[in-house]
């Protein structure tokens, strides 16, 4: 399979992820995006796993995802109004960028501030939630080759090792037949097989668990160090500020041959010109069979398919709104 397919596999597993996580255990409150990690490590799918009651917590901050020098910020800000320097741990690079994060926050009504005696003053507006539970890690290789089965084993034994996520998974596809034993075989027992089958679009029922998972978190009664957690809650932020739809703010919905078309109960883009699923390099301001949609279309509210840009997106945003309601009601 093409790296094109691979994107359009992987949008596949996000949404199979947000209609049945957990799979072969019952439905757990998460929000999926993708293409989010670390310097080192990137994985295709991440799946949070949250508490529905510190979600609607979390949610009362706004939709953008809050930057690490932010969290920094808003994490520290004391109930009752302190000097920034006196309310803040010190954040072992210059205050100066601590005092811009402050302003920044207040600017987006994260926190409160005010000038005192020629000090910046903050002041918390609410706790900041201890919304995430578990992090999940997923691989997408739709055809596993020997290849790809290497790549996967060093990127999967690389999870297990840092442990940064709490589970980690390669999801692949099996068209009703069997995956390769001897492959599998040859990943970390750690790491859980998803056996997808989207033949017919996306449902709740489209994979198996072939392999379970183990757990990579501390053993119990231990705990990650600070720096550990605070990296986890950087990637459970730019996942919420993200999601997995974000491919619609940097892909050409405005083109005439931007389409969305349904698989099952996914929404996938496609390229009526190219006549496939798009990657995100390819659907952008140089490729050379853009054409800007007739201004004409503009006019009268279109539907989901083949409409304006700005409809496509709004569909999307609403989608995203959809879930986030539906994770906090605990679904
Ligand atoms: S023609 Fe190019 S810009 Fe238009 S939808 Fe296809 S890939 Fe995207």
């Amino acid at each position: 399979m093409t790296p094109d397919a691979e994107f359009g596999y992987e949008l596949l597993v996000c949404r199979y992820a947000e209609l049945a996580w957990r799979p072969g255990e019952g439905p757990r409150p998460s929000l999926v995006a993708r293409q989010l990690g670390t310097e080192k490590r990137r994985w295709d799918t991440v799946v949070i796993e949250v508490d529905p009651a510190a979600f609607a917590a979390r949610r009362a901050f706004g939709d953008r995802t809050i930057d690490s020098d932010l969290l920094h910020v808003v994490r520290g800000a004391p109930a009752e109004w302190a000097w920034y320097r006196d309310a803040l741990p010190h954040p072992g690079y210059p205050w100066r960028y601590v005092r811009r994060a402050v302003h920044r926050a207040a600017g987006r009504d994260l926190i409160e501030k005010r000038r005192r005696n020629n000090r910046i003053e903050l002041r918390r507006k609410r706790p900041y939630p201890d919304w995430v539970e578990r992090i999940v890690a997923i691989e997408n290789k739709p055809d596993l080759d020997r290849s790809a089965a290497d790549r996967l084993a060093d990127q999967l034994e690389h999870d297990v090792e840092t442990g940064l996520a709490d589970e980690a998974w390669l999801a692949t596809e099996t068209t009703g037949e069997r995956v390769e034993p001897a492959l599998l075989r040859e990943m970390p027992v750690e790491a859980g097989i998803l056996a997808t089958d989207f033949s017919g679009g996306v449902d709740a029922d489209a994979a198996d668990v072939a392999w379970h998972p183990s757990g990579l978190g501390p053993a119990e009664g231990e705990r990650r160090d600070p720096e550990t957690e605070t990296l986890r809650l950087e990637i459970a932020e730019r996942a919420y500020g993200k999601g997995w739809r974000s491919f619609a703010d940097t892909m050409r919905p405005d083109c005439r041959h931007f389409e969305l078309r349904r698989e099952g109960r996914a929404l996938v883009p496609y390229c009526a010109a190219k006549e496939k699923v798009p990657t995100g390099r390819e659907c952008s301001g140089s490729c050379p069979s853009f054409s800007p949609e007739p201004p004409q279309w503009r006019t009268k509210g279109w539907p989901i398919e083949g409409g304006p840009g700005k409809g496509l997106k709004l569909v999307l945003h609403r989608r995203r709104e959809r879930e986030r309601d539906r994770i906090e009601g605990g679904e």
